[in-house]
């Protein structure tokens, strides 16, 4: 069964004279034009998850984030689309922010748990949800149906690309590009950029999935010391390439991305001629937690 949902990502090219100079050229898959709300890689996480639930007759879906959760926003906004009642347990004591406004809009029921009963989320689910009729969604949609969501970017590539990079969370993006090149037989190198200290446990994960951690390249050098942190340059970065190209990006995940694909550019390490994807994985929505970062 397929959900009603037609999606527009283009793949666009940035201009830049360095990338003239160091004879480069860099697309952008425009995942972050998917839906406001239902934000790249978080539809493709979702997808068949939800395909899932429609064809089990699943009315609920039950799922966990923290406080500016892109994917709480992106169940929201998608089980108000495709009529499921949506339940989030959300780590931490209660606070109120526009992402959870904005998922509230949508109907989405907010329960705030602590910290240590937030950790064994199965818990949480199988003590307050029956399973025959509410679907347990992962934090972040990690999950093996949403690999396979993200292994279908691969399919509508317009082009080869030598390097395709994407900002990595729990790493499902990333494997899922993986997967999807090896589905294609095509051969670019997939790049993973850890947004949080410590991405290693990624690895894990990797293998569990049956993807080989040997063939992803793990960027370590540009999470700015963990998961929604920020620096000056990186603030600075952001302005200046939002400026000029007119794409939005944030400091959480895109902003993290395209300051690590442009440092590599500058410090020559492609070959020339070599053609670059970076994926926009959306979640623009997370600029609203560090709009004061960007007053000066
Ligand atoms: C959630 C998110 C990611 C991380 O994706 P993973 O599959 O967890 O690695 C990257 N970019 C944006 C914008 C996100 O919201």
């Amino acid at each position: 069964m397929h959900l009603p949902f037609q999606i527009f990502s283009p793949e666009e090219e940035i201009i830049d004279p360095i990338f003239e100079e160091k004879e480069i050229r860099l697309f952008i898959k425009r995942d972050d034009k998917i839906h406001p709300f239902i934000s790249g890689n978080k539809w493709r996480k979702l997808k068949y998850q939800l395909e899932y639930a429609k064809s089990k007759d699943i009315s609920h879906l039950v799922t966990f984030g923290g406080a500016w959760s892109n994917h709480l926003l992106a169940c929201a906004a998608a089980s108000a689309t495709f009529g499921f009642k949506a339940i989030a347990y959300v780590r931490g004591e209660e606070v109120r922010n526009p992402v959870l406004d904005m998922c509230r809009i949508f109907g989405l029921q907010l329960i705030f748990v602590d910290r240590e009963s937030y950790r064994n989320k199965e818990k949480i689910f199988s003590e307050n949800h029956d399973s025959k009729t509410s679907l347990f969604i992962d934090e972040g949609g990690k999950s093996e149906l949403g690999l396979l969501g993200c292994a279908d970017i691969i399919k509508e590539l317009n082009q080869h690309y030598d390097h395709i990079f994407v900002a990595s969370g729990t790493g499902t993006t990333v494997a899922g590009l993986q997967l999807g090149i090896e589905q294609n037989n095509f051969h670019s190198q997939v790049h993973s950029i850890p947004v949080l200290k410590g991405a290693d446990s990624l690895l894990q994960d990797f293998s569990q999935w049956n993807i080989d951690p040997q063939k992803i390249y793990m960027h370590l050098d540009y999470h700015f010391s963990g998961y929604a942190k920020t620096k000056p340059e990186l603030i600075e970065f952001i302005k200046n390439f939002v400026s000029s190209t007119g794409i939005m990006i944030e400091p959480t995940y895109t902003g993290k991305l395209m300051y690590g694909v442009y440092d590599l550019i500058q410090k020559g390490y492609f070959k020339s001629k070599s053609k670059i994807l970076v994926i926009h994985t959306g979640g623009i929505t997370g600029l609203l937690g560090h709009l004061d970062l960007f007053s000066k």
